[in-house]
């Protein structure tokens, strides 16, 4: 628990002596330093450190470099004495110099978002002290240009500004080693790295005009500062956006004792994960490196190798590689160092008992000792999300609701989307395999660049590797390759996240930026050319690869089920067609929440029948016409009532104003006159006629049945024998709700319900037969929730459209507000668009006042939503906490909206 006195500390503890934090406080620790200091509370070697919190951060961005520095400068200086004593070392001391990495932290990860300082506290006078107490030429020479490097690039700000500037420090790495005819970084030797050493310096001083900064203590503030910095960087900005997350967050900055993964090949350092992040199947797995430190293994730069056997055996597999090849040149780590293994393996172990969650966390051994650096909850695919969560409450570690809460239904989304067909498949030609890096299917137009990744409908993001810089193009990519970089490089980290797909370490590939052409073997492809690829084996196609909707089973089913136990609300579609009722059923819809009548006259057999209806002059005209379409919409109905087996239909009356229906070109006005033989200048008026300066309050809705009755008779009887005839012929059984749109006055609703009944007492006269139906309104004029009680007196049921309701509320129009409404949000007047998630302080009051109201009168008045809210987890919890009955949303949206509506349940009963 947070207590005042803990609020007070700017510097949190970690470590084998004393640790203040616990997991727990991630809001003022960030996630990275809450569970440091929970690993060193339960046992976990963890370098000792502190934690900077995100106050301070909060504070820096008010108060500047200098109030802060003032004011965390004593607390720093003593924990950084504790760390000295603890690692037997001096910070600063040129001959026992204490070396220390500084790494951001907010309260959820972003990977690679925000920046990290290692080997910090190396200057010309402590490299030599170093060399002697390590006894590492070598491996000190190599941190300190990593040091130098790093630290200029995240502090000094070298960096390059734009894709065609190349950076200066790898720019001279890349120099050096054509020069000398190097191939790897770890073939350079004590001299080459001394000379890099000189390079770096000379191009911080041209660059900056400064010497690189000697002094440790100048180097850490810098570093602190730049940190806080980060967080408001672009690539941070940009990342929040993506997820919503507020900018009064900030980062916690993490100081920690550095463990070196390259002191030779008797140390390492890796990522390893407790389950599968791809698929969520349980097998610990993961990749390291000898003799390398972290970066290397995320960057992509080398490969890296497989921690476990199976693992490492599975990956040779798909990168053809010989067993005995694998063995000599690419052992798993479990071969190479089996007791640090067994060490590492119990310790994932140990953590994903203690955090009951799949866990994502980095190590580094340093000469044969192993040191946990960091562990998280996993990011993981939708797939994956769903296994996991449906996995650990088999195995006991969680129980039903926490695997409910463990689910973000937008997620979910990603098991939606579309796989090759396989036969498809079959037809394809393979042109390369790489690792599957995060499954799905993709196909697009390749480029080369993140920031072009919009110059084609769909693209495929063709890399080398991918940085922390490419994220929004990777984001709008339909899918990413890389041709370097292992299972957790960035590419395949940030894919999984994104739940886009990626294969990565794709290694024939041989990308020519210059030229935008990529080559494999003989062929040669160029920036637009098809590409196809599948995340979930690694292949990469030539051309295009037809797609289909996926199958949904196994663990799927099982959550979705689970969903049921808890929820209070049922979950309906807007479906106005077979085809889109029958996938909602497949999504477990359990009725129709709005079948939308008017999108079935725009069919091209229909929409001139409709206009001859829109254009008579007279009932007589219009009866003519609508006994026309009779028939037509009848078999609809037929159609629908039929795919949802007995499930309720609900069935809105026409709604859209008439002049959606009438040509506005002239080339199809010309056409509708010679069909209706009528002249082009009579076509001509009556469509100025139906022009409106406001439509979306014109003559719409329920205005058109109270003004041309014959349209809601022909409907309702369209409907009424739909049902009767499915009886007589299958025996189906339907459950017709009709629903009048636009309702602002109890008369308004009178009259169409009276309409309605008296066309139901003909139609069931005729037959001779009756089926029961409903009558119903949908909410979506604010003065209809002030009325909703004398409503409620007349009607079966209420249906919220919160698309018109939000309109009429804010006085936004739905058709325009999209000119305004990115400003607002980008400036902050509107945190989201109200279109999307429902504005639960006002438009939220009239809805609980529309409930409210109706239920007074009729206490059990059915209600539901069927706006695009109806999908939209924040939105649909705050339909479950007002009382609604069911929700009612597209196809697709159908197992969000299951999910979301368990999880309110649940956290309202809590
Ligand atoms: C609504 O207004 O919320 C609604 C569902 O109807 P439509 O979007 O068709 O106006
Ligand atoms: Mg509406």
């Amino acid at each position: 628990m947070e207590t005042l006195q803990d609020r007070a500390l700017s510097v949190y503890k970690f470590g084998h002596k004393q640790t203040d934090g616990s997991k727990e406080l991630k809001n003022l620790l960030g996630g990275k330093g809450a569970n440091l200091a929970e690993m060193s509370r339960i046992g976990i070697p963890v370098p000792p450190g502190f934690t900077i919190t995100t106050e301070v951060c909060t504070q820096y961005n008010e108060e500047g470099k200098e109030a802060t520095i003032g004011k965390i400068e004593p607390d720093v200086r003593k924990a950084i004495s504790e760390i000295e004593e603890m690692m037997d070392s001096v910070f600063g001391d040129p001959e026992n110099p204490l070396l220390i990495s500084v790494r951001s932290g907010a309260r959820v990860s972003m990977p690679g978002m925000m920046d990290t300082v290692l080997n910090l506290g190396l200057n010309d006078e402590s490299v030599p002290g170093l060399i002697a107490k390590t006894g590492n030429e070598r491996f000190v020479w190599d941190s300190y240009r990593r040091f130098i490097q790093m630290y200029s690039g995240v502090v000094l700000g070298l960096k390059p500004e734009n894709k065609d500037d190349l950076d200066p420090f790898e720019e001279a790495i890349d120099q050096l080693k054509e020069q000398r005819d190097i191939e790897l970084d770890t073939d350079f030797t004590v001299s080459h790295l001394k000379e890099l050493v000189g390079t770096f310096k000379e191009i911080v001083k041209n660059r900056s005009g400064q010497p690189f900064p000697k002094d440790p203590w100048d180097q850490l503030w810098g570093a602190i500062m730049a940190v806080f910095d980060s967080w408001n960087g672009a690539r941070a900005i940009y990342y929040r956006k993506m997820h919503g997350y507020p900018e009064d967050w900030g980062t916690a900055v993490n100081v920690q004792a550095m463990v070196f993964g390259n002191m030779g090949n008797e140390s390492a350092t890796g990522v390893c994960f407790t389950r599968d992040a791809g698929t969520g199947e349980n097998a610990f797995n993961g990749e390291y490196l000898l003799n390398a430190q972290g970066e290397d293994v995320v960057a992509g730069v080398r490969t890296p190798q497989q921690i476990t056997k199976l693992g490492s055996q599975r990956w040779a597999k798909l990168a053809q590689v010989g067993e005995e090849d694998r063995r000599e040149k690419f052992p798993s780590l479990e071969e190479v160092m089996p007791e640090l293994y067994h060490e590492l393996f119990d310790y994932q172990h140990k953590l994903e008992d203690h955090y009951r969650d799949m866990q994502d966390m980095e190590f580094t051994i340093q000469e044969g000792k192993l040191w946990i650096l960091q562990t998280r909850n996993g990011k993981r695919t939708g797939a994956a999300m769903v296994k996991i969560a449906m996995d650990l409450f088999e195995e006991g570690l969680i129980d039903e609701k926490t695997a409910l809460k463990r689910i973000d239904p937008l997620k979910l989304d990603e098991l939606l989307h579309p796989v090759f067909d396989p036969q498809a498949l079959k037809e394809g030609t393979i042109n390369h395999q790489g690792l599957p890096a995060s499954p799905g299917a993709a196909t697009g137009k390749i480029v080369f660049f993140a920031d072009e990744a919009d110059k084609f409908k769909s693209s495929i993001l063709v890399r080398t590797e991918t940085s922390p810089e490419d994220l929004e193009g990777m984001h709008i990519a339909k899918g990413i390759v890389t041709a370097r970089g292992g299972m957790t490089s960035h590419a395949a980290v940030v894919a999984r996240g994104m739940g886009k797909c990626c294969v990565s370490g794709a290694g024939a590939l041989k990308i020519d930026y210059k030229s935008r052409t990529l080559r494999v073997g003989d062929h040669e492809y160029h920036e637009g050319d098809w590409i196809s690829i599948n995340g979930t084996t690694g292949n990469i196609f030539e051309g295009k690869i037809r797609t289909k909707i996926p199958e949904l089973s196994g663990e799927f089913a099982k959550l979705m089920s689970l969903s049921d136990k808890f929820s209070g609300m049922e979950v309906r579609t807007n479906a106005d067609t077979p085809k889109d009722a029958q996938i909602a059923r497949n999504f477990g819809a359990v009725g129709i929440g709005l079948a939308r009548t008017e999108h079935m006259f725009f069919e091209v057999d229909r929409i001139k029948i409709m206009r001859e209806m829109i254009l008579a002059d007279t009932v007589k005209g219009r009866k003519q016409a609508l006994k026309e379409l009779l028939p037509m919409q009848r078999s609809d109905f037929e159609g629908i009532f039929e795919a949802m087996q007995g499930y309720p239909v609900t069935i809105r009356l026409l709604d859209p104003p008439l002049h959606e229906f009438v040509p506005h070109q002239l080339a199809t006005q010309k056409e509708l006159a010679e069909d209706l033989h009528i002249s082009l200048g009579t076509i001509k008026q009556k469509v100025a006629d139906l022009h409106e300066f406001n439509p979306m309050m014109g003559h719409r809705g329920c205005r058109l049945g109270n003004t041309y009755p014959e349209i809601t008779e022909m409907q309702t009887q369209a409907i009424l024998e739909a049902a009767l005839n499915l009886k007589k012929q299958k025996g189906i059984e339907s459950k017709p709700e009709i629903m009048i749109p636009l309702i602002g006055t109890v008369e308004e609703f009178l009259m169409q319900k009276q309409i309605i009944q008296k066309t139901a007492e003909a139609v069931f006269e005729k037959h001779g037969e009756k089926v029961s139906y409903k009558t119903g309104t949908m909410m979506e004029i604010p003065r209809a929730m002030l009325i909703a009680d004398q409503i409620a007196q007349h009607a079966d049921f209420f249906s919220f459209g919160t698309n018109d309701l939000t309109q009429m509320t804010f006085g936004y129009s739905r058709d325009d507000a999209g000119k305004f409404l990115p400003i607002y949000l980008e400036k902050g007047i509107l945190k989201h668009d109200p279109f999307e998630v429902l504005d639960q302080e006002g438009v939220g009051q009239l809805i609980q006042m529309g409930i409210e109201q109706g239920r007074k009168t009729f206490a059990e008045l059915k209600i539901g939503i069927c706006g695009e809210h109806g999908g939209e987890p924040t939105s649909i919890d705050f339909f479950h906490r007002s009382g609604m009955n069911y929700v009612s949303c597209s196809p697709y949206r159908v197992p969000i909206a299951r999910i979301a509506s368990a999880q309110a349940a649940i956290a309202a009963g809590e």
